[in-house]
C-alpha cells in the first residue's frame, strides 16, 4: 500500500485492504460497542447503588443514636421520680435534716450518672423551681430537652457553670454570624414531687444531664453506633450535638487531639434541618472532610427546635473502596475485550491463512513464478478446498501454457519454412516476370530487326550488283579507283554479314543447320586456325588444356561462330599480348545430362561491373568498330541448344573468362539469366 496516509485514511484503508480486516472489525465491533456501554451502565447504577446503600446505613445509625438519646432522656426522668418517691428522702426531709438529704441526693445523682440533682422545698427556692419549670408544662415523671440561660444554670446547679461557655470557631461553610461564645445550657432535665403520706406535696425534685462539653456522652453514643470494627476500611464514625447550629460536643476533631467542640455546622445542613426540620441524610462537609451523614432536628419541651443530633462516618474510604471495586469491573472488561480482541484475531487468521496463502500464490504467478503453489493448507474446510482447487487450476492452466509455447515453436518454424517458400517462389516469379519481360523485347527486336534486314537486303544487292557492273564497264580504266572500289566491297560485304546475322539471331528455325554431336575439341583447334591471323601480330600465348570426352550436341558451324567470337574478343582484349587460356572439360547438366564445359580466358583488362551488366544486351559495345552483336547472338545460338554462355572476370583478378556448357543431347532451350558466372572454373566433369 505507499505511504501511511493520515490516520482516518490508514485505519479505513486498513480495513479495505484485507478481508480478514473486514470480518475481524465486523466482529469486533458489536464487542466494542457494547462492552463499553455495559461498563458504563454498570459504573452509573453501580456508583448510585452503593451511594444508596450508604445512606441507607448512616439512617439506620441515626435511628440507633435516637434511640439511646431517648432512652438516656427517659432514664433522666425515671431516675428523678424513682428518687422523689424514697421514703428516706421523705423522711430526711420531714425531719429537716438537711445533711442527710444532701447526702442521699449526692449518692442518688452518682448512681443515676445526673449531673445534678437538687430539691426545693421552700419559697426560697422558688427561684430555682421556677427555673426548671419555665419551659416545663407539667412537672411529671418525662424528662424534657431544655435550654437554659447561665442565671437558670447557677440557680440549678452552680457547680456546672465550668462547663457552660462554648467558645464559637469560625467555621467553613458555615452561616454568617458574629457570635463569639455560647454561653446558653443544653440539658436534658426532669422534676418531680416529694409527697407526704397525705399526697402532699412538701418539695420538688430536679434532676438533669448537662450536654454542653458532655464528652463522655457523645463518646458513649459513638460507641454503641460505631462499636469497634463496625466501619471497614479506617472510616471513622462520628456524633455530636448541636445547639442550634453549633457543635456543643462531639468527636469530630478538629485537629489530632483537639475535638471540634464550637464548629458550626454548613449552612445547607442548618437551613434544611433547623429552619425546615428536614432529616438530612447525604454527603456533607463537616469541619475539614467529607461524611456519610445524618442529621435530625431535637425538639425542646414546647417543640422548637433548639438543637441537632448527628451521626456519620468519613466518606473517603468508601469512596477509595467504590472507585476501585469500578476500576476493577473497568478493568475486567478491558480484559475481557483484549482478551476476545486476541481470540478473534488469532481466529480469523487461521481462518484466512489459505485466502493469503492463495494471494500470495497469484502475486508469485503475476511476478512471473509459473511454478508457484498454494501448497498443502491446514484448514479442511471450504476455503481449504478452495486452495487444492487453485492448485489444480493452475497445473491446468501451466499444461495448456507448456502446449501453447510449443505450439508457437512449430508455428514459428512454419511460418519460417512458408516464408522461405513464398521468398523462393516470389523470386522464380520475379525471374519469371523478367523473363517474360526480355523475351516481349526480344520478340519485338526480332520483329523489327528481321523488316529491316529484310529491307536492307535488296538494296545491299542493287549496291553490290551495281558494283561489279561498274567494275566490268570501266575494266582497267577501274584501277585508279580499285582501293576505294575494294573498300565499298569490303563494307558492302560487312553490311551485307550484320544483316544475315541479325536475320540469323531473330530467325534461327529460317538458318538453324544440322545438329551434330561434336568433339568440342576439335572444334576449339578448327576455330583457332581461323584466327591464326589474328593471333599472327601479336604477343599472345596460347595454352590448350582441353580435357573433355563428352561431345556436344550442336549446330558446328554456329559453334564454331561463337568460339571465334569469343577468340576474337579475347585477342582484342589483349592488344599489348597476353596468354589465351583454352579450356575444355566434361560436365554434366543439373538434371544429370552429359555435356561438356568450354571456357575461353585472357589476361586483358577483364570486365569492369557496368559492362558485365550489360555484355549480352543487343549493340553493346566498348569498341569503336564494334557492333555489339557478338555475345549477344551467341548466347542466343547456345542456348537454343539448351546449353549456357556465361561471363566473369578470373577469379585471380587477371583478366576475363568465358564459359560454354553444352549437353551431348540438345536440350529444349534455357533462358540465361546471370550474365557471370563470377570467374569460377569449369566443373571437372
Ligand atoms: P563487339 O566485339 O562488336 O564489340 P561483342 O558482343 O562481341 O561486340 O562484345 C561486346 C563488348 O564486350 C565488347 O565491346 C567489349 O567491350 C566486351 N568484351 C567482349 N569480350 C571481351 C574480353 N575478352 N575482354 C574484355 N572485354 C570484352
Amino acid at each position: 500500500m505507499s505511504a501511511l496516509r493520515p490516520p482516518r485514511r490508514g485505519a479505513s484503508l486498513w480495513i479495505q485492504r484485507s478481508v480478514r480486516n473486514k470480518l475481524l472489525a465486523m466482529a469486533l465491533a458489536p464487542l466494542l460497542v457494547v462492552l463499553p456501554l455495559l461498563a458504563a451502565v454498570l459504573l452509573v447504577w453501580g456508583n448510585a447503588a452503593y451511594d444508596r446503600l450508604l445512606i441507607t446505613k448512616v439512617r439506620s445509625d441515626l435511628a440507633v443514636a435516637r434511640g439511646y438519646f431517648d432512652q438516656v432522656l427517659a432514664e433522666v426522668g425515671s431516675g428523678t421520680s424513682a428518687v422523689a418517691e424514697s421514703h428516706a428522702l421523705l423522711k430526711a426531709l420531714q425531719g429537716g435534716d438537711a445533711a442527710t438529704v444532701n447526702r442521699l441526693l449526692l449518692a442518688a445523682r452518682e448512681r443515676l450518672g445526673l449531673d445534678y440533682l437538687t430539691v426545693t422545698t421552700s419559697a426560697a427556692d422558688d427561684a430555682a423551681r421556677t427555673a426548671h419549670a419555665m419551659a416545663e408544662p407539667a412537672g411529671e415523671r418525662a424528662a424534657q430537652l431544655a435550654v437554659l440561660d447561665e442565671a437558670q444554670l447557677t440557680r440549678l446547679a452552680p457547680h456546672l457553670l465550668a462547663r457552660l461557655q462554648v467558645p464559637i470557631v469560625p467555621t467553613l461553610n458555615a452561616a454568617p454570624s458574629d457570635r463569639k461564645v455560647e454561653n446558653r445550657a443544653m440539658v436534658m432535665r426532669a422534676s418531680a414531687a416529694v409527697t407526704d403520706d397525705s399526697g402532699r406535696t412538701i418539695a420538688m425534685l430536679h434532676g438533669g444531664v448537662l450536654l454542653n462539653h458532655n464528652l463522655p456522652f457523645i463518646d458513649h453514643i459513638n460507641r454503641i453506633v460505631y462499636p469497634d470494627g463496625s466501619l471497614p476500611l479506617d472510616s471513622q464514625g462520628t456524633a455530636t450535638l448541636f445547639m442550634d447550629d453549633v457543635r456543643i460536643t462531639t468527636n469530630v476533631r478538629l485537629f489530632k487531639d483537639q475535638r471540634a467542640v464550637g464548629t458550626r455546622v454548613s449552612r445547607a445542613v442548618s437551613d434544611a434541618v433547623l429552619k425546615r426540620g428536614d432529616t438530612w441524610l447525604d454527603r456533607a462537609f463537616v469541619v475539614s472532610d467529607w461524611y456519610v451523614s445524618a442529621y435530625e432536628p431535637l425538639l425542646d419541651a414546647t417543640g422548637r427546635r433548639v438543637g441537632m443530633l448527628y451521626v456519620g462516618f468519613l466518606e473517603k474510604p468508601f469512596r477509595a473502596v467504590k472507585y476501585g471495586m469500578l476500576g476493577v469491573i473497568g478493568a475486567i472488561f478491558l480484559g475481557v475485550m483484549a482478551l476476545a480482541a486476541w481470540f478473534s484475531l488469532r481466529w480469523a487468521r487461521s481462518i484466512f491463512r489459505p485466502v493469503e496463502q492463495m494471494n500470495q500464490t497469484m502475486q508469485r504467478i503475476e511476478d512471473g513464478d509459473g511454478a508457484a503453489r498454494v501448497g498443502p493448507v491446514a484448514a479442511q474446510d471450504e476455503l481449504g478446498a478452495l486452495a487444492n482447487h487453485l492448485d489444480q487450476l493452475l497445473d491446468v492452466i501451466g499444461e495448456k501454457t507448456r502446449a501453447l509455447e510449443r505450439w508457437a515453436v512449430e508455428l514459428d518454424g512454419k511460418v519460417a519454412e512458408r516464408t522461405a517458400e513464398l521468398a523462393r517462389s516470389n523470386a522464380s516469379l520475379v525471374q519469371a516476370q523478367q523473363q517474360l519481360v526480355k523475351s516481349e523485347k526480344l520478340a519485338a527486336i526480332g520483329q523489327l530487326t528481321a523488316s529491316v534486314a529484310h529491307e536492307i537486303n535488296n538494296p545491299i544487292a542493287v549496291i553490290q550488283g551495281n558494283l561489279d557492273l561498274m567494275r566490268e564497264t570501266l575494266g582497267d580504266q577501274a584501277a585508279p579507283v580499285s582501293t576505294e572500289l575494294k573498300l565499298v566491297d569490303e563494307q558492302v560485304e560487312r553490311m551485307r554479314l550484320i544483316v544475315t546475322q541479325l536475320l540469323q539471331y531473330a530467325r534461327p528455325t529460317e538458318f538453324a543447320g544440322y545438329v551434330e554431336t561434336l568433339d568440342v575439341n576439335r572444334v576449339l583447334e578448327d576455330s583457332l586456325v581461323l584466327v591464326g591471323h589474328l593471333l599472327a601480330h601479336t604477343r599472345i600465348e596460347v595454352t590448350r588444356d582441353l580435357q573433355a570426352r563428352n561431345r556436344a550436341g550442336v549446330n558446328r558451324q554456329e559453334l564454331q561462330q561463337v568460339i571465334i567470337n569469343l577468340l576474337v574478343n579475347a585477342i582484342q582484349a589483349m592488344p599489348e599480348g597476353g596468354t589465351l587460356s583454352l579450356q575444355t572439360r566434361d560436365w554434366q547438366s543439373g538434371d544429370g545430362a552429359p555435356g561438356v564445359a568450354l571456357a575461353v580466358a585472357d589476361t586483358g583488362a577483364g570486365l569492369a561491373p557496368q559492362t558485365l551488366e550489360r555484355l549480352f544486351r543487343p549493340f553493346f559495345t566498348t569498341r569503336n568498330d564494334g557492333n555489339g552483336l557478338g555475345l549477344w547472338i551467341s548466347r542466343g545460338l547456345v542456348e537454343r541448344y539448351g546449353g549456357t554462355l556465361t561471363a566473369g572476370n578470373r577469379s585471380d583478378g587477371r583478366g576475363a573468362i568465358f564459359e560454354v556448357h553444352l549437353t551431348t543431347e540438345p536440350q529444349a532451350p534455357v533462358e540465361s539469366s546471370a550474365s557471370t558466372n563470377n570467374g569460377r572454373p569449369i566443373p571437372d566433369r
